[in-house]
């Protein structure tokens, strides 16, 4: 039985998470997906919206199975917790490989025993990034194809004066 992780801070969630979720789920037994709660950083949606909106794609898309969490410690203590070996990180243009490799590096010092692995992009979302959106979101600018009309709608309250 292989537990996997998939950590993030989904501010907002995207179809590209959507699409990670849904072929790591293939792959593993189990997969946790893991809403960063981190009182540090500054996010648009509390954890709690991006639960819910997380938690509402996963069960749109049959994927009830896959748990959301939320965590406001060490993503490898959570994984610690619940006897989780794998944690799935997603790669899109070669940019994000030095820090993911970095992170890795890292959370490895911290726990010996937790694998990252990672799953490439589907080309359909190779330049699908969070921050993107929400600035696209702001120019008036048509995010359809990138998040769910939930996540369009409570970004265009946040976002749109
Ligand atoms: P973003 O990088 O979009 O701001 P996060 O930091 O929450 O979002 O990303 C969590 C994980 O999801 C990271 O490993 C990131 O590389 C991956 N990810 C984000 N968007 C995509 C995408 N379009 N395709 C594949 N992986 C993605």
């Amino acid at each position: 039985m292989i537990k996997a992780a998939f950590p993030g801070s989904f501010d907002p969630p995207t179809l590209g998470h959507l699409n990670l979720i849904k072929r790591a789920s293939g792959l593993f037994d189990s997969l946790d997906v893991i809403i960063a709660d981190n009182a540090q950083k500054k996010h648009l949606l509390t954890a709690d919206e991006r639960l819910s909106l997380m938690k509402g794609m996963v069960d749109q898309a049959g994927l009830s199975p896959v748990r959301i969490v939320k965590w406001d410690s060490l993503i490898v203590d959570y994984c610690r917790s619940q006897d989780i070996k794998v944690m799935v990180r997603g790669l899109r243009p070669l940019s994000d490989f030095g820090y993911e490799f970095e992170l890795s590096m890292i959370n490895k010092t911290f726990d010996s025993k937790v694998e990252t692995v990672f799953l490439p992009t589907d080309p359909k979302y190779f330049v699908l990034r969070a921050s993107s959106v929400r600035e696209l979101v702001i120019l008036g600018g048509d995010v359809s194809r990138m998040v769910t009309p939930e996540v369009e709608a409570l970004l265009k309250e946040k976002l749109i004066p």
